[in-house]
């Protein structure tokens, strides 16, 4: 069996997507819907300056990190492929959420090797390092920088990342069409290890 480095990204990705919505409407008076956000970028879609949602997000950000919902299936999923693989959480939250983070994962129970929160979006030289075989991600810009290197990505389907999907990047609905793409991938490099 092939071990493989596999690197989830957690917002929107582990957890629900649209959950910080009805916190950001009560917040800024606004009646957002999940089929309004059609960009990553939330200031963008409440129609505020950054430093408003900045604002925001320092007095709410923790609060909603720990009440976000996780995505049906993820931890059954995480739970089988942590039997073989590697598992790496990568984040871009700043390293202020760690203690929410790991209560939030550890209430979940999910089994993790590592856990990076970086700060900033960009997540190449994170998975270089890690030696990365799989990353999971929901933001658009970030499978393409991913994609674009060599590392091969499975992007779960939201309305905000519905650009093009460049070789490398695969489009997945759910945490169970997950499994299924890292099952293929895994009997592929098996068959390739036997016939060279
Ligand atoms: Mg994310």
């Amino acid at each position: 069996m092939n071990q493989l480095n596999i690197c989830i990204d957690i917002d929107g990705t582990m957890t629900e997507a649209y959950d910080w919505i009805p916190m950001a409407n009560d917040y800024f008076n606004t009646q957002i819907t999940p089929e309004q956000v059609r960009v990553y970028e939330i200031y963008d879609i409440l129609g505020v300056q950054i430093e408003s949602y900045n604002e925001f997000y320092s007095l709410y950000g923790e609060l909603m990190h720990d009440e976000v919902r996780i995505r049906i299936g993820v931890k059954d999923v995480i739970d089988k492929l942590h039997e073989n693989h590697r598992i790496h959480i990568v984040s871009a939250r700043e390293e202020k959420m760690k203690n929410v983070t790991e209560k939030w994962l550890s209430r979940h129970e999910i089994p993790r090797d590592t856990l990076s929160l970086l700060g900033i979006h960009n997540k190449v030289s994170k998975a270089q390092e890690l030696c990365c075989d799989i990353f999971i991600e929901d933001r658009y810009e970030n499978a393409v920088e991913l994609a674009s290197v060599g590392f091969k990505v499975l992007l779960i389907d939201c309305n905000y990342n519905q650009g093009h999907c460049y070789s490398g990047i695969t489009r997945v609905a759910n945490w169970l069409e997950i499994e299924n793409h890292i099952k293929e991938y895994v009997q592929i490099c098996q068959y390739s290890q036997i016939a060279t």
